[in-house]
């Protein structure tokens, strides 16, 4: 029997991380750890392969926190700071291994990091002990070691954002979407075939480019997902009020481990 992937929060913050520079509210003063949120990225780690999703300006403190020492791939989400900004940091995945490591993403989220970090794609660049990069423009499905994805466009901001679904080992799946203010309507057959969901819950109030708690919930329902974790949580969420939560959907927290 195959053996079963480890799904790890890295970090389920918004692009301010919580506790939010300069404030004081009742959650960034929190004593809880599970108040405590790092910037949103997902790893994954089956038998055979490892998966980055986004690389957040945590990365450092993320990938130390949980012991990660390698990355067959990354993919990228979209663009903004609080998904690329650590993508420096990638470059300890480059360290041990010969060929360049893949990086996935949009055009336009590729155009984003060659732009601010041209030296990573230069391929005559000497680039000793730097990132390696091998740009991968997403179109359609793909495979990386033992894990298919399936990419989908999700409505977000004015930037091509993707979700993703991930195939795993085991035979399960896992869709993937930490920005997202709506899933187009050609997802939805893709997206309710998944064992577990992880979607953009980041308040309770009506954000532009953001899902609430109660539009992921609802958009959960619609899938009729067997299991919902919200993700990109603002420091409106206290995690102690997670028994509020319709049954099968929770609040992620940094650090939170997934089998499947
Ligand atoms: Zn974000
Ligand atoms: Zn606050
Ligand atoms: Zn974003």
């Amino acid at each position: 029997m195959e053996k079963l992937t480890e799904i790890t929060f890295l970090g389920c913050g918004t692009s301010t991380g919580v506790p939010v520079i300069s404030c004081e509210c009742s959650i960034c003063t929190s004593e809880n750890p599970k108040n405590k949120r790092t910037r949103s990225s997902l790893y994954i780690q089956t038998e055979s392969t490892s998966l980055l999703i986004d690389a957040g300006p945590d990365l450092r403190e993320q990938a130390l926190r949980e012991k990660i020492t390698r990355a067959d791939a990354v993919l990228f989400t979209h663009g903004h700071a609080d998904h690329t900004a650590g993508f420096d940091d990638v470059r300890a995945f480059c360290w041990r291994r010969e060929e360049r490591l893949p990086i996935y993403g949009s055009r336009d989220t590729l155009n984003i990091l060659e732009s601010m970090f041209p030296w990573a794609f230069d391929k005559q660049y000497p680039g000793l002990g730097y990132v390696k990069a091998d740009a991968q423009e997403i179109k359609k499905e793909f495979k990386i070691g033992d894990i298919t994805v399936i990419p989908f466009e999700v409505e977000h901001a004015s930037i091509q954002t993707h979700g993703f679904i991930l195939q795993l080992p085991s035979g399960k799946s896992l869709a993937y979407a930490c920005d997202m203010k709506a899933l187009p309507k050609e997802s939805n057959s893709l997206l309710s075939r998944c064992d577990i969901h992880i979607f953009d819950g980041l308040r309770f109030q009506e954000h532009p480019s953001h899902m609430t708690v109660q539009e992921a919930c609802n958009l959960a329902d619609s899938l009729a997902s067997p299991e919902t974790y919200l993700t990109h949580l603002s420091h409106d969420i206290d995690y102690a009020m997670e028994c509020e939560l319709p049954k099968n959907r929770h609040y992620a927290y940094d650090g939170l481990t997934l089998t499947l």
